[in-house]
Formats: structure tokens, C-alpha cells, sequence
């Protein structure tokens, strides 16, 4: 097995405790969130109310009868949502690795991260205890070699706890378990199993792999991994964001074509950064021009491959600035966004020749760095317009590529 690390977290009885964090009336009291009147289904319950024998999915009814006392107050998503965001936030901190398994549950791959934030143990506890301070809410996480059973752990950490595996421990942990515990063994799986006296995880590593996969098929191979602890999935990040973009308001309507393309230029710019800052690149580019009378209108379009780059994106968007009445008709608000976004690293191409990108890549990176010194406003490249008559004063620091 190798020596991966990595930690599983998810958040206790989410909705409820956010409704007890939000009324602090709530706290210590068993609290149901879910569907209205008794025809609903609870979505989520506090502690205080699982004691009664109240789970997810359970019928409202059922839910009341055994615990007539319990609060039940509706699904407020968007709340959820928000305060979700805050958590990932913090998870972000610590590594950029974080596959998302659902609104409170995330899988962090911290290889490599130990040198800066202390063992796997370590970091794990400060998370626990940042998400606890800044927001609240508890969270409980398990870290081990793989995802397969850093999610167990933390199932098994459950409430607000945390349980560390080491490869020495993996074997005494998974033995005494039911087989339902074993990732992809369901209702039918598990029915199988259990008529041919298989209940728990010691059992089923008695099978041999051969007769597991007469028995189950291809599933059978899974199990016999699984069974041993062995989980190659990597933690896939995904990107969260949808599109970057950036626009503004002018304090006086812009008139000229010239100053509309160095408006273009700066929000390019700015956007590239972003999207470095973020790890993303996108393969849609587009600009949105309000003119002097709050009409607006956008144009887009799709690159043949992803860009993080400024200058591709001033390119674009001055191409599609063509396309609109933004040369000739006052504007009051331009703005370009960037879509259809990868992470980066994967079949990162330009449109740009090898070496040309490489000058805008690297001038990105000064434009990065200064920016990072300077702040946001601090840094807007020379002019680099390429239409700009020969008579018009020639601006200092040209960035060169763009024309
Ligand atoms: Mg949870």
C-alpha cells in the first residue's frame, strides 16, 4: 500500500446544525429539517434527534411520532449553500486538492502538504477546529491511505471526532465490519452475500478472489481490493467556478474606439489573472457592452482550445467588440468573462505559437507579480493598441505582444 494521505471530512447533521446555528433557541434541541406537513420526508436531524430513532429519509410522520417534541423547520438551500462556500473556503486553505462529494463532504489529498502544515493529524485537527471556530458548525474527518477508507473513518469519527488510520491499523479496522460498509455493496449485493453466510469484512477476505468473482462478476474484483483496503482513486479536484469575468461602469460614456479597446485591454488583463490565481483556464470568451442608453448587448465565442491568457482574451474580445455597436454608439459599461473552464495542466495548448506564448506567459507572470505587490489597480499594461494612429502619443512601458 502506499503512503498516501489523505483526509475525508464532512459536516455533522448539516442543515440542522445550520438551523441551530442560526437560532441559537435550537441549540441542545432535537431538530428536524424537511418537507412540510406529514406527507414530507426529513432531510436532516440533530443528534438530539437521531437519539430518538429519527433518520434522513424517513417519513415526516414517522419522524414526529417518535420524537413529538422535535422542531421541524423547512430546507432553506440557499442558506445551506452560502455557508457551505464559507466551509470550502477553509478547505482551500490548506490544500488545492479538495474533490467536492457533496454540499458538506469533501475529499483533501494532503501529500506533499506536510512540510508546510505538519503531519496528516495535525492538519487535520486544525481544520476541524478553524471550521469550528470561524463558523460554528462541527465536522468530523478521517485521514488514511486512501479515499475508500478515509471515508470510513470519518463515518466512523462520527459525531465531531476525528480518526486517524495508519497502514499498520487498516486490517483490525476493516475485519469486524459488515460488508455493507464496503463501497458499492448495496441492498442486492449485500442480500447475496448474506444468504451465503457473508456478513462482515473478515468473511468476505475468506473468499478467494476467483470464487469472489464467479460469485459477483467484476464487482467481485472491486471487493477483493476494497476488502484489503486497497483504493487507487485519485482525489480529482473540480473546479467550482463556472466563469470569471470582470466588468465596469464608467463614470462618463466612452466615445472613442481607442479608449474602448484599452478599457478591453485592462479587463483582459484582469481576468487572465484571475483565472492563473484560480488554476483554470476557459475556452469561452465573452463581452458584454451596456451603451450610453442601458441597452446591452453580449457576444461570445468558443476558442478551439482553453486560454488563461491576456492577450488571447484582449484579441477576442476586440474581435467581438466588431460585432457589436461598441465603436460607434457611446458605451457606458464594458465587461468579459471567460467560461467553459478547465483546470490547468490538462492538454494546455494556445493559440499562439510556442514561443510567442511563452513571452505573453512570462509577461503574465511580471504582470502576476506586480500586481500581487501593487494591488489590483496598481498595474495596467502600456497601451498596446494596435489601430492607434501614428500621430497619438505613444504611451511608456509597451508590453509589445499584443500588437
Ligand atoms: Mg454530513
Amino acid at each position: 500500500m502506499s503512503s498516501r494521505r489523505i483526509i475525508h471530512v464532512d459536516l455533522d447533521a448539516f442543515y440542522a446544525s445550520v438551523e441551530q446555528l442560526d437560532d441559537p433557541g435550537l441549540r441542545g434541541r432535537a431538530v428536524i429539517v424537511g418537507g412540510g406537513g406529514n406527507r414530507g420526508v426529513v432531510c436532516a436531524c440533530s443528534y438530539e434527534a437521531r437519539a430518538f430513532g429519527v433518520r434522513s429519509a424517513m417519513p415526516m410522520f414517522q419522524a414526529r411520532r417518535l420524537c413529538p417534541q422535535a422542531i421541524c423547520r423547512p430546507v432553506r438551500m440557499e442558506r445551506y449553500r452560502q455557508i457551505s462556500k464559507q466551509v470550502f473556503a477553509v478547505f482551500d486553505r490548506y490544500t488545492d486538492r479538495v474533490e467536492k462529494l457533496s454540499i458538506d463532504e469533501a475529499f483533501l489529498d494532503i501529500n506533499g502538504c506536510e512540510r508546510l502544515l505538519g503531519e496528516a493529524r495535525t492538519i487535520a485537527t486544525n481544520l476541524r477546529q478553524e471550521v469550528r471556530r470561524s463558523l460554528g458548525l462541527n465536522i468530523s474527518a478521517g485521514v488514511a491511505p486512501n479515499k475508500f477508507l478515509a471515508k470510513l473513518a470519518s463515518q466512523q469519527a462520527k459525531p465531531d471526532g476525528l480518526l486517524y488510520l495508519c497502514e499498520e491499523d487498516v486490517d483490525a479496522f476493516l475485519r469486524p465490519l459488515p460488508v455493507s460498509a464496503l463501497w458499492g455493496v448495496g441492498r442486492v449485493t449485500g442480500d447475496k452475500l448474506s444468504g451465503l453466510g457473508i456478513r462482515t469484512v473478515d468473511d468476505l477476505r475468506n473468499l478467494g478472489q476467483d470464487r469472489l468473482v464467479i460469485l459477483l462478476g467484476s464487482q467481485g474484483d472491486h471487493l477483493y481490493r476494497l476488502a484489503r483496503g486497497i483504493d487507487d482513486r485519485p482525489v480529482v479536484p473540480e473546479s467550482e467556478v463556472k466563469s470569471i469575468g470582470h466588468e465596469d461602469t464608467y463614470a462618463q460614456d466612452i466615445h472613442s474606439r481607442e479608449e474602448v479597446c484599452r478599457q478591453l485591454l485592462g479587463l483582459a488583463d484582469r481576468v487572465a489573472h484571475r483565472a492563473r490565481a484560480a488554476g483554470v483556464s476557459g475556452r469561452c470568451i465573452s463581452l458584454k457592452v451596456k451603451y450610453a442608453d442601458f441597452t446591452t448587448v453580449s457576444r461570445s465565442r468558443t476558442l478551439p482550445e482553453a486560454t488563461d491568457n491576456g492577450s488571447d482574451m484582449y484579441q477576442e474580445a476586440k474581435a467581438l467588440l466588431v460585432k457589436t455597436e461598441g465603436e460607434s454608439r457611446p458605451v457606458r459599461l464594458l465587461g468579459i468573462s471567460l467560461s467553459a473552464l478547465e483546470k490547468k495542466g490538462a492538454g494546455q495548448q494556445s493559440l499562439f505559437t510556442a514561443e510567442v506564448r511563452q513571452r505573453a506567459e512570462s509577461l503574465d507572470q511580471a504582470i502576476d507579480t506586480l500586481r500581487q505587490r501593487f494591488g489590483e489597480g496598481g498595474v495596467v499594461r502600456g497601451s498596446l493598441l494596435e489601430s492607434r494612429p501614428s500621430s497619438a502619443k505613444k504611451e511608456s512601458g509597451s508590453g509589445g505582444e499584443g500588437g
